[in-house]
């Protein structure tokens, strides 16, 4: 593949919204999105570029801390009695109170470019990190932000960037501890900065909103942010019942369980992504089923964390919007997070094959969660700002991903079963080709930035951790 930007392709294979079709012509309009995506088409057009391996759409990882990825693999040793998430919390929140706006866009640069090699081509940064290690505002107080969005830009990903509702330590807490200094926001500085933002005309940059936890936001907070959004189109993100800890401390301040809470309130609608939605009960899950609001699932880090296992079969059954994100990014490719996805279940349940509904039609573990997670990143990225569909679909934006048919795990494996061995022979190398609004971002393995990137990341590291 050596065009840099070519305006027509042509794939044998190709992953549409109803699975696997052959022969597909796509077209990419000026806008960078799908302007026609034609199965059936038996010859390729002259001047097409011939797609040699399947084509499948670049993935929405719904759920970031972009600078969690300078402690990924530094937090694996157990130095007293017992470690859980919150011993894990202290030891993060010593990063975050050094990290500085330069090393934290070559800590963002280095994990971008990894998630494009992993097939992500769009990421949502939950970003609470907001000021100056003192807690006082940076004089532009988005720079924090804008350190992110220039290393989306330098990598090539999309980026849904989110400033996060954030202003007490717990339920019985009015204010924040002394090392959430550089956390806090109130309901009205979220919206302006989510409003800056989304003014800010950055190419593949678009805004969303976050509410921390109900532990970390009073309801008032909620509420007023919810009536500022009212006009808002952009997704809300929330972190909710991880912990067991937290299910416990939400029934005991307001009588009801996070999920049931965010019911009870009114407050869901499909803009909603509940992120990790751990500890959930069956009448919870119908009542997200019935707001239109989405899950999203961190496997690795669920499991790095020791958080608990999600209710997958629950989720899947009632109908519910399901994205995946790398979270703490101690992985980077979300064919691990899908293999985990469905690991967790069969470990629990002593089952294969958890995911799988042969009953409608969906015997594939990997391709009924590869559908829905693309299915659903639309609207966990805020897509319709720019794009109103997520996928290889007219409308979308022209993302999408080539592995090397030379790759061991595909090798000889029919292309029926291609996304099967993707996601469960591992390890796979990264993705080969790797397109971003109708650019090629890597090639042949190579992203043009590898160098600079690197050098930078492993500067901002040796400063951190010197
Ligand atoms: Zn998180």
């Amino acid at each position: 593949m050596n065009a840099d930007r070519a305006s027509v392709l042509w794939a044998a294979q190709a992953w549409l919204p109803d699975g696997w079709q052959q022969n597909v012509l796509l077209r990419m309009g000026r806008d960078g999105c799908w302007a026609e995506v034609t199965p059936g088409v038996v010859q390729p057009p002259a001047g097409a570029l011939v797609i040699d391996s399947p084509l499948v759409p670049g993935l929405v990882n719904a759920h970031s801390h972009a600078f969690q990825r300078a402690f990924a693999g530094l937090a694996e040793r157990r130095e007293s009695e017992s470690d859980d998430f919150w011993s894990w919390r202290e030891r993060m929140y010593r990063v975050a109170l050094r990290v500085n706006p330069a090393q934290l866009r070559a800590i963002a640069a280095q994990l971008y470019m990894e998630l494009l090699q992993g097939g992500y081509t769009q990421v949502c940064e939950f970003n609470y990190l907001q000021h100056d290690t003192d807690g006082r505002p940076y004089a532009d107080p988005l720079t924090l932000s804008w350190a992110l969005a220039d290393a989306a830009d330098a990598a090539g990903i999309g980026l849904t960037l989110m400033p996060t509702l954030y202003e007490r330590a717990g339920f019985a807490q009015s204010a924040l501890r002394d090392d959430q200094r550089r956390f806090a926001m109130s309901a009205a500085s979220v919206w302006a900065a989510a409003s800056e933002i989304a003014a800010s005309g950055r190419p593949r940059v678009s805004a969303g909103l976050v509410i921390h936890s109900l532990r970390a936001a009073a309801p008032a907070s909620i509420k007023q942010l919810h009536d500022l959004a009212q006009g808002f189109a952009g997704p809300i993100h929330i972190h909710v019942a991880e912990q067991q800890a937290e299910v416990d401390d939400c029934l005991a301040a307001t009588g009801a369980r996070p999920i049931e809470w965010l019911v009870r309130e009114g407050l869901l609608d499909a803009r909603w992504q509940l992120v990790h939605a751990t500890h959930s009960q069956r009448s919870e899950i119908d009542a997200v089923a019935r707001s239109g609001a989405g899950v999203v699932i961190c496997p690795s880090t669920e499991a790095n964390l020791g958080d608990g296992l999600a209710d997958l079969p629950g989720w899947l059954a009632a109908g519910v919007p399901i994205t995946i994100g790398s979270d703490s990014h101690v992985t980077r490719d979300w064919r691990e997070e899908l293999r985990w996805l469905d690991y967790g279940q069969r470990l629990a349940r002593r089952q294969r094959n958890v995911s799988a509904a042969p009953q409608s039609g969906q015997p594939s573990t990997a391709e009924r969660l590869f559908g829905l997670a693309t299915r659903s990143g639309a609207a966990a990225a805020g897509a319709p700002a720019w794009a109103p569909a997520w996928g290889l679909v007219v409308g979308a934006r022209a993302d999408a991903l080539v592995a090397d048919p030379q790759e061991p795990a595909i090798l000889g494996v029919p292309n029926a079963r291609w996304l099967d061995a993707m996601v469960f022979s591992s390890p796979v190398r990264p993705w080969r080709d790797v397109m971003v609004a109708g650019r090629w971002v890597i090639q042949g393995h190579r992203h043009q930035q590898t160098a600079t990137i690197a050098q930078e990341f492993g500067q901002a590291m040796a400063e951190l951790w010197a």
